[in-house]
């Protein structure tokens, strides 16, 4: 169901082979229906999803695009709404399939328009998003020119929905691990970009989770760290 195949050969060639194997076992453990109530049901839904032919795809777009109004039939519509609705809720986007709109509680495309002319250009990078929740920022991440985008983020509901986004998008440079930061086996320096946003002061040990990212960042490579911040000296710090 949930098959990272062509993830792995990736990784290898950028060199995380190390990494390779404990992901595999990390990953099915994680989708495992025995250690998450709801994973049957997000499944099932996934499975519910109508087969459709996909025209175009649109990443480089506020709301992420994926096919049009007028390449599906009302019937497949609303199959499509009523498979989408069952993973709510959806946090991050905004998000457009065949012309329904997933008005998502988050306004995402205003965080990226922000930084995205602040940072090195991502074409040909490899990436990690370090807690990329459903993995709008990856998708606009390969629609920016990105070689590679391995988002990670624990939450099994945010993994469920890119991997309904992904069974039309079928882009192999986008992927979501259900890891956590600390969970990435094998770490080595071989990530060009690395994000960490909204991730900082959830972590109970905020110096630790910048030494974890410095171990995946390429020596030269960028880090976009976006985080709260005080108007304060560089002795004040918070917990
Ligand atoms: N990066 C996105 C989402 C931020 S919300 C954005 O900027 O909009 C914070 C996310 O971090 C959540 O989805 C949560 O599941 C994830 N997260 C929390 N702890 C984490 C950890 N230790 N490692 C990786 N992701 C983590």
């Amino acid at each position: 169901m949930f098959d990272f195949c062509e993830l792995y050969p990736q990784l290898e060639a950028i060199g995380l082979e190390r990494s390779i194997e404990p992901l595999k076992t990390l990953v099915a453990d994680k989708f495992n229906p025995a250690n998450h109530g709801d994973i049957k049901r997000w499944t099932e839904a996934l499975s519910n999803l109508p087969k459709l032919q996909i025209q175009f795809i649109n990443l480089d777009r506020d709301s992420v695009q994926i096919g049009s109004n007028s390449n599906i039939a009302l019937a497949d519509k609303a199959q499509l709404t009523d498979a989408l609705q069952e993973f709510r809720p959806w946090r991050k986007g905004p998000f457009e399939l065949f012309g329904i709109d997933i008005d998502t509680e988050w306004r995402s495309d205003w965080k990226w328009n922000r930084l995205k002319d602040q940072i090195s250009p991502l074409e040909g990078r490899t990436v990690l998003d370090v807690g990329c929740g459903n993995g709008y920022h990856v998708l606009r991440m390969a629609g920016a020119g990105a070689k590679l985008v391995v988002g990670i983020d624990p939450t099994l509901l945010f993994n469920m929905q890119f991997q309904a986004l992904q069974r039309y998008i079928q882009n192999d440079r986008c992927w979501l691990l259900p890891i956590t930061l600390e969970e990435f086996p094998e770490p080595s320096a071989v990530f060009d970009t690395v994000f960490s946003m909204g991730v900082l002061y959830h972590r109970r040990s905020p110096i630790d989770h910048l030494a974890q990212l410095k171990k995946l960042i390429t020596p030269g490579g960028e880090l976009v760290l976006e985080t709260l911040v005080i108007d304060g000296s560089v002795n004040d710090i918070l917990i």
